[in-house]
């Protein structure tokens, strides 16, 4: 099943996302679905406040990068109660976008390492270093759990220039080839 994604503006995409349990209802069939959901919309991560739940899941499939990031060659994993417990190395500028964010592209500065601890799919603990483009990812991804957005992250006046532009995606004002929840609009897109 393919989910609607939820827009900027909405408040889901300001709450701190909830722990789960491994008894979740229908846990493994909503992970099948934001797999899903991200393939048929051309993201490289999705996570579940995108799609109207404040749970702690993501997933990312980073391998579209691998070209210019070897280090994303085959990367494609399920975090669940994600916790971030340590940052590191040099701020590297990437262009970030987002499925939330639709037709906005913008370099964010992050550093380039990220300490993770997270269950995957099957509930089993990983505590690791990530590095890089694969690191950017899951900082992306990360942060919707957080409540916080990349454009966040851009500078006053970069804000002001794109606010007119963040206005019409809360608005409905935009067209995407996947259908999304609009927090100030009452049409639905298809
Ligand atoms: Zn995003």
């Amino acid at each position: 099943m393919i989910y609607p994604i939820v827009a900027y503006g909405h408040p889901i995409l300001r709450q701190k996302a909830a722990d789960i349990k491994s008894d979740f209802p229908d846990l493994q069939e909503f992970i099948k679905n934001l797999w899903e959901t991200m393939y048929a919309t051309d993201g490289i991560g999705l996570a579940a406040p995108q799609v109207n739940r404040a749970i702690r899941i993501f997933v990312i499939d980073a391998t579209v990068l691998a070209k210019n990031y070897p280090e994303t060659t085959g990367f494609k994993k399920t975090f669940i109660n994600a916790y971030k417990i340590n940052e590191g190395g040099d701020a590297w500028l990437f262009n970030e976008g987002c499925l939330s964010i639709p037709d906005i592209h913008e370099d964010v500065s992050r550093p380039k390492r990220i300490l993770l601890h997270y269950l995957d799919e099957n509930f089993d603990e990983h505590e690791e270093w990530f590095e890089g483009a694969v690191a950017r990812t899951i900082q992306h991804e990360y942060d919707h759990l957080e409540g916080i957005l990349f454009t966040d992250y851009l500078s006053p006046m970069r804000k002001t220039m794109l606010a007119r532009k963040l206005n019409n995606i809360a608005l409905g004002n935009i067209e995407t080839k996947y259908r999304m929840i609009f927090p100030r609009s009452k049409k639905q897109k298809r």
